[in-house]
């Protein structure tokens, strides 16, 4: 006879046990002192650890300050578009990106029609 292990007993107090599984151990029980004294074990341990109640402390999370004035806001927003103009200028001068020049070109060649040229004037 097998005997019902540790972890299906335990699956039984906390009642995770499918109804199969459940009967299953009920036979088993009904005849076997060793294992209905492990089971009472296992359940009295259980009970024991859902009555422990841990001293949590939830530690307190300081909110902003709301005395600082809009001016230190303002100084300070400032100052992060300050760093990221710069940082940014840095970036692209590092990078070798060059300036794009646009120089005027002329077709020297150019066969466009004057557009008054396709109309023929009815009287
Ligand atoms: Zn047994």
């Amino acid at each position: 006879m097998n005997h019902i292990n540790d972890d299906a007993l335990l699956k039984r107090v906390l009642q995770l046990l499918e109804k199969d599984d459940l009967e299953e151990q009920d036979r088993h029980l009904s005849g076997c002192s060793l294992c209905t004294t492990r089971l009472a074990e296992i359940s009295d341990e259980t009970n024991i650890l859902g009555s422990i109640e841990p001293d949590i402390q939830v530690p307190e999370i300081p909110l902003p300050r709301s005395d600082r004035s809009l001016s230190f806001r303002l100084m300070k927003i400032a100052a992060l578009l300050i760093i990221g103009f710069v940082a940014g200028y840095a970036v692209s001068r590092s990078s070798g990106i060059s300036l794009v020049t646009i120089v005027p070109y002329q077709v020297s060649h150019a066969t466009v029609q004057p557009p008054l040229s396709q109309f023929t004037v009815c009287e």
